[in-house]
């Protein structure tokens, strides 16, 4: 081991080594990702009893590849034929061209902080405030980074002092490790967790908030289960009835939707941000970038005397989004205001005709070699019904390893994100534009050849 470690190619040679000499890389950042790929070869021998070391110039070449790839474009351009039409992996909703544009615009100097007419300091909320109230019909609508914060400033302003009151049955770990309950008290807000994990009473509630108790609890938290159901022996308290609670104590219902639908264009199972509103919660909170089809974002919607205090919280700023978000949630929220047919990637997916699907799957698959044609189940994902699977159809191919293929498609340019399941890879056409068949057939082609070598 001694005797591999003291072969490792020395760093003044790897710098000076031709692979590296005409680099398009500063010498700098060139001897720092050196490094780090020296130390990893070095706890390889150490660790491993590697002894395979290469020379100075096989080690240059590896670190020229490792710069091209880490200063690459990323995150790269992906074709979605995964099924899932909101894709947490894959970005979520995909914008419309209007609101790449409008980001795109806002992306150079633009009128973010500043009213054009009288010349003086704006709100970076002047446009988008009213217009998303006016598409979600709500009194009033504020705007951070995304439903996490959201939730964070609501919880952390309206919990004090006596905390807010969740179900048992209603803390969620939405993905990743990350939790509702934790994400609503990381900024000091209490938790008074009640009920049980299948049922909450109204009598729960009751008792949190009651003011004989030493320290009630300051408002409620309603968490819609966005990624899972319970069946059984089971009872929450519904939305209505809860309202009824909370007016009677005086405290603040927030609701966190999750998915945020605006109804139209989308399935009718799915709760909206307004009949929530309707139902009687204060405050809704929800993604940009799950049913709204926008990027990613979170809106408080509900009672402007309760938006206000939120606003003007010291966190609000530490929560803000920047301009190309606003940018393209305007653009988003104007496509919601349009009369007619919803033009939204995500709305346009959804409204997808099967025999549509059919067509393009059949003229995808016509130039493959060994590729059928065959229904399957789309679904919504990002925290919509969890229940909700639409009809689809993929161009499916029983590969000898689909899972060889899959990892080809992925590689390839652009690069693929399908489905293997069942022995076969499908690649789901409701979640790729069709402007992009073209695209998937060539792929799909070079995959196959490269598996084939
Ligand atoms: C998705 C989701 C969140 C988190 O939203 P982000 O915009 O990803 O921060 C919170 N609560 C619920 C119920 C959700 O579905």
């Amino acid at each position: 081991m001694t005797e591999a470690l003291a072969r490792l190619p020395k760093m003044d040679r790897v710098l000076d080594a031709p692979a590296l000499a005409a680099v398009a890389w500063r010498r700098e950042v060139i001897r720092r990702v050196a490094e780090t790929l020296l130390a990893q070869l070095r706890a390889r021998v150490r660790e491993r009893g590697d002894t395979a070391v290469p020379s100075a110039e096989e080690f240059a070449r590896s670190v020229a590849a490792r710069l091209d790839a880490l200063f690459d474009r990323h995150p790269t351009r992906v074709l979605n034929a995964t099924g899932v039409l909101l894709h947490t992996n894959l970005g979520r909703a995909p914008w419309s061209r209007d609101a790449i544009e409008a980001a795109i615009a806002a992306a150079g100097a633009c009128d973010l902080e500043v009213e054009l007419g009288s010349g003086q300091r704006g709100s970076r909320f002047a446009w988008l405030r009213p217009a998303l109230a006016a598409v979600i019909g709500a009194e009033d609508v504020h705007v951070v980074n995304n439903n996490a914060a959201a939730l964070l400033l609501a919880c952390t302003v309206l919990g004090q002092p006596g905390g807010v009151v969740l179900s048992h049955g209603q803390m969620v770990e939405i993905g990743d490790g990350f939790r509702v309950a934790t994400m609503a008290a990381a900024g000091g807000c209490r938790i008074v967790g009640v009920g049980s994990t299948n049922r909450t009473h109204a009598t729960d509630y009751e008792a949190a908030l009651d003011p004989a108790r030493g320290a009630p609890a300051s408002a409620i938290l309603w968490v819609h289960l966005s990624n899972f159901e319970q069946h059984g022996y089971v009872a929450e308290v519904a939305l209505p009835q809860l309202a009824a609670i909370a007016r009677a104590r005086g405290v603040p219902l927030i609701a966190d939707l999750g998915s945020g639908s605006l109804g139209e264009g989308l399935p009718p199972r799915e709760p909206t941000i307004a009949s929530y509103l309707e139902q009687g919660a204060d405050l809704v909170l929800a993604s940009g970038d799950k049913l709204l089809g926008g990027p990613q974002a979170g809106i408080i919607a509900g009672r402007a005397a309760l938006v206000e205090p939120l606003r003007r919280h010291p966190m609000a700023r530490a929560l803000r989004p920047d301009k190309v978000t606003l940018a393209a949630l305007h653009a988003t929220a104007t496509a919601h205001a349009r009369r007619g047919a919803i033009a939204l990637p995500l709305h346009r997916m959804v409204g997808l005709d099967p025999a549509q699907l059919q067509a393009r799957a059949a003229a995808v698959a016509a130039a493959i070699p060994g590729a059928t044609v065959a229904a399957c189940e789309a679904t919504i994902g990002g925290g919509s019904l969890p229940g909700d699977a639409m009809p689809s159809v993929a161009v499916r191919l029983e590969h000898g390893s689909p899972s060889a293929l899959a990892r080809q498609l992925r590689l390839g340019t652009p690069a693929v994100v399908g489905r293997v399941e069942g022995g076969a890879l499908w690649l789901d056409l409701r979640t790729v534009e069709p402007d992009d068949d073209a695209a998937l057939q060539a792929a799909l082609q070079q995959a196959l050849d490269r598996v084939a070598r």
